[in-house]
């Protein structure tokens, strides 16, 4: 018997704003509880919500980038409930007019090859605080940081069909968000969040089988797992003649399986209603259009022109349209007559270096800043053409490659960008100096006598570590090509002979 497995997702994405959706409270994550809090967010009597402009913004990008029809007029909405966290009492999102609708995200299923998975909508809304259960003895905290933050949520058609397949949406969804600075989509600190509707039929059966709906997925390998799990479930349960019931399961990591939520955890009757405190949402003219513009090139795209354009390696591609102010960085080098597979070298092994995700998420939150006001900052911690220089110098002979690591690591570090005369004062301007670099081989070969004698019976792959040995007796200034041709004379001609 052969089984076909239906997924949609529904995907909550935070939005990359400093502050929250409708007040001015700070959207930071981690800092100590309820200390982003203000009226509005409190959902206090008479406290009225503002929308940030910059989270309308982000969405419409968004939508842009998920070929969705926006709607220049879409409606807030209330959805009712009842939770600890969420003092209102309902969370203002968007029901029956979203911001946009009827998109789709292409990627490629290991299955299926190129696949087209339909969205079919994409709306605001604002995230709810959270609780902790375990942070007072016998007692539930809740922190309202999250109160308010920033949310869109992006439904997909049931075009999935497997659980590697959903995974793979995933990761080309959060790879779409991060390079538009839509989201840093960090799933730890809870920026990606996914809720998976999943069933089964018999292949080639017409109707869709009863779903059932998956909640607590904290990681894309746990989307993957929770939902093969149920598959095996729901097709082992309809393969016994059992009907499957309609409801929500919830994933525990720990164990691998997927259990019901307890049926009054799960019911729910949201009684959405037009959110009476907020005017319908209408974009401003050029709004949309200046989004649209702001999409471009999409990562996968870019990909795929770096390798042909460039001819860097499938890796080194990914790690450079990962963000788009990096692309742009390595592209701009390009264009000032670098070298591309030496920059992407340059900028990926060195340049990142320098930058830990931690700073680059902290770049991609002054991207946003600098949109209304100046000042640039650099993903590569060098300014324009630097790299280009240190290539240039190196091709020329002045510095070894170890050189050039070095002066580069120098110049970011004192944020300086002359790369000859950083060199200069490290003393690092590589020696063609013929009898000085004689001398080193010659020191070398006495302090490393035996490696030299085994060299001599045959050892030749031992020249490595003696070319390493007199570049590190050189501080890096010999040329290693002169080094290991005097090494080899010194070592093959005059045996015995120092
Ligand atoms: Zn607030």
């Amino acid at each position: 018997m052969t089984w076909e497995t239906i997924i949609g997702l529904e995907v909550h994405v935070q939005l990359l704003t400093r502050s929250k959706m409708f007040c001015g409270c700070s959207a930071t994550f981690g800092d100590p509880p309820n200390t982003h809090v203000c009226p509005v967010c409190l959902g206090l009597p008479g406290a009225l919500p503002v929308p940030n402009e910059l989270a309308v913004r982000l969405a419409v990008r968004a939508a842009c980038a998920l070929g969705c029809t926006v709607h220049r007029r879409s409606l807030f909405a209330r959805k009712n409930y009842f939770y600890p966290d969420l003092p209102k009492g309902y969370q203002i999102s968007q029901f029956e007019e979203p911001l946009a609708t009827a998109g789709a995200l292409e990627f490629v299923s290991e299955q299926r090859g190129p696949v087209t998975i339909g969205i079919r909508r994409l709306h605001l809304e604002e995230d709810a605080g959270k609780s902790f259960h375990d942070r007072v003895p016998g007692m539930t905290a809740v922190d309202f940081n999250r109160s308010g933050v920033p949310l869109v949520e992006i439904v997909s058609a049931p075009d999935l069909r497997s659980p590697a397949e959903a995974r793979a949406f995933l990761v080309a969804l959060k790879a779409v968000l991060r390079y538009l600075e839509v989201s840093d989509c960090n799933m730890e600190q809870g920026s990606l969040r996914v809720d998976a509707n999943l069933s089964v039929r018999r292949a080639g059966d017409p109707e869709l089988g009863t779903r059932t709906e998956v909640k607590n997925l904290n990681s894309f390998s746990g989307v993957e797992r929770a939902l093969a799990f149920e598959r095996d479930r729901q097709i082992a349960a309809v393969g016994r003649g059992e009907a499957i019931e309609q409801r929500t399961m919830l994933f525990d990591a720990s164990s691998g399986a997927v259990r019901p939520m307890r049926s009054k955890e799960e019911s729910h009757d949201y009684r959405y209603f037009p959110e009476p405190d907020l005017p319908p949402l209408v974009l401003v003219s050029g709004l949309l259009e200046e989004e649209r513009c702001k999409v471009g090139e999409l990562p996968s795209a870019k990909h795929q022109r770096f390798m042909r354009e460039y001819g860097v390696s499938a890796q080194d591609a990914g790690v450079l349209t990962a963000h788009r102010r990096l692309a742009d960085e390595y592209e701009e080098e390009v264009r000032l007559g670098a070298d591309p597979r030496e920059t992407a070298n340059w900028f990926i092994n060195v340049g990142l270096s320098h930058t830990d995700a931690a700073a680059l998420e902290k770049v991609m939150l002054q991207v946003h800043d600098e949109e209304f006001t100046t000042g640039k900052q650099r993903i590569v911690p060098w300014p324009p053409g630097v790299v280009r220089d240190a290539i240039e110098a190196l091709r020329r002979g002045e510095l070894s490659h170890q050189a050039a690591k070095k002066v580069l690591a120098e110049l970011a570090a004192r944020k300086r960008s002359d790369v000859v005369r950083m060199a200069q004062e490290l003393g690092l301007i590589q020696l063609r100096d013929e009898a000085q670099t004689e001398v080193w081989v010659r020191e070398t070969l006495a302090a490393h006598a035996g490696e030299a004698a085994r060299y001599r019976r045959g050892e030749t792959k031992l020249l490595g570590f003696l070319v390493g040995q007199v570049m590190k007796r050189s501080q890096g200034k010999a040329d290693p090509k002169a080094v290991s041709a005097a090494l080899t004379s010194a070592l093959e001609g005059s045996v015995g002979r120092q």
